[in-house]
């Protein structure tokens, strides 16, 4: 196989691996003697007609694997064409199209052939003949293969902006039963902490990020976003990506059915609430089946269900309770808290300028003590069974103003 036929091949077989955000620190500049720069620019994103990033050189190391994970194209069992870049195969490939202007960064990943070490030691050589040969300073971002040793995750935190390491699913159960070599907490988490570790002594300014396999082992919402939530608290991930499964015609699961891209998609809705939003695992609305609902947004759920707190006075509403009101989001809830400071607000234009989406906001806000609509009429049978059996008052509205 020639060099542009594994890029084909190994960068097909990275599509799964989701690497949207960056945020590449200001860290590395431009430079005479160097070739490239994290700070400036930043990565540039662009998608896939199926909606994944491929803005940086996304690509496998080798497609080859020992592992067996039902779920992965790239399983030992599955019987296809294997092939590895060599290491300066890779950089040189990297830097031609780096050089043409084709891309902005790398996102090397990997299957495990032989051994995690032997595979982990290729993709961090292929780091630093980038770094040291080609004097390389643009935005990397390296996984860590499943029981990635303490000693290379600290090489790699050298060379790279950002590192990974794929969970999968959301606690040891789920993960057994879609990946039985792979042991949940010493060989996903303790990574993980690792990883931490090197980014609490200043390296990796772009962190680390994590992927759930979203349906592949039978794990509700509760227990992914309970588990994200974890993340974000107690081990500083940056980002968690949500992966719909889609199981392919030779995938050994004989119950497995394609997830709905929606349900990937609330997940990240209810992602963003938890990151930006102050909502906690508490605030999101379940169903029955312990999943988010598919009809409704997270946002919109949490104000139905919680109806009875609202309507919400726009003009003297803490703003952590603006943002818990459906159509205002971070921006529009800084524009109003500034603006409010020197006039009353009294109209809806006023709010539509300020980036609110007054259709949706409307029902639940009170304007100069003037209600704009009815909770009521938006609500279907159906939600208001759901939800109107709610009557308890949240906690968050006796708290504190958090932010001002
Ligand atoms: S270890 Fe990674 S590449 Fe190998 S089968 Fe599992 S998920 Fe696929």
């Amino acid at each position: 196989m020639d060099t542009e036929q594994k890029l084909s091949v190994l960068g097909n077989a990275a599509k799964y691996d989701i690497c949207a955000s960056t945020a590449a620190p200001n860290k590395r500049p431009a430079d005479q003697n160097y070739i490239g720069s994290n700070a400036a620019a930043g990565i540039c994103h662009s998608y896939t007609p199926d909606g994944r990033c491929v803005s940086l050189l996304k690509v496998l190391m080798t497609n080859s694997c020992k592992n067996n994970c039902k779920y992965c194209v790239n399983r030992a069992s599955n019987d296809f064409e294997r092939s590895s870049f060599e290491p300066e195969e890779l950089a040189q490939l990297f830097m031609e199209l780096y050089r043409r202007n084709y891309l902005e960064g790398i996102f090397l990943t990997s299957g495990v052939q032989k051994s995690t070490a032997y595979t982990m030691e290729r993709m961090i050589q292929t780091l630093e003949i980038l770094r040291f040969k080609y004097n390389y300073r643009g935005y990397a971002h390296l996984k860590a293969l499943p029981h990635a040793p303490a000693n290379l995750i600290e090489r790699g935190a050298q060379l790279a902006d950002r590192m990974s390491v794929n969970l999968e699913s959301p606690n040891p159960d789920r993960l057994k039963l879609i990946a039985g070599e792979k042991n949940f907490m010493l060989d996903l988490v303790e990574p993980i902490n690792v990883i931490q570790k090197q980014i609490s002594k200043g390296l990796l300014r772009s962190g680390q990020t994590t992927q759930f396999v979203v349906g592949a082992a039978g794990e509700t919402d509760a227990e992914l976003l309970r588990t994200t939530s974890w993340l974000y608290k107690k081990k500083n991930m940056k980002r968690v990506y949500f992966s719909a499964f889609i199981p392919t015609g030779d995938t050994p699961m004989s119950e497995a059915r394609p997830v709905p891209l929606l349900r990937e998609h609330r997940l990240y809705q209810a992602d963003w609430l938890m990151r930006f939003y102050y909502y906690s695992i508490d605030d999101m609305v379940l169903q029955k089946d312990q999943n988010l609902s598919l009809e409704i947004d997270p946002k919109m759920a949490y104000a139905l269900k919680n109806y009875e707190t609202f309507p919400l006075e726009v003009n003297s509403a803490p703003f952590k309770f603006l943002l818990k009101v459906p159509g205002i989001g971070p921006t529009a809830a800084r524009r109003i808290y500034r603006a409010r400071k020197d006039n009353r607000l009294t109209s809806l234009n006023e709010l539509k300028n300020m980036g609110v989406v007054v259709k949706r906001a409307k029902p639940f806000i009170l304007l100069n003590g003037r209600a704009q609509g009815n909770i009521r009429n938006i609500m279907t049978v159906k939600q208001l069974e759901l939800f109107c059996s709610s009557t308890a008052r949240p906690a968050y509205l006796d708290e504190p103003l958090l932010l001002t």
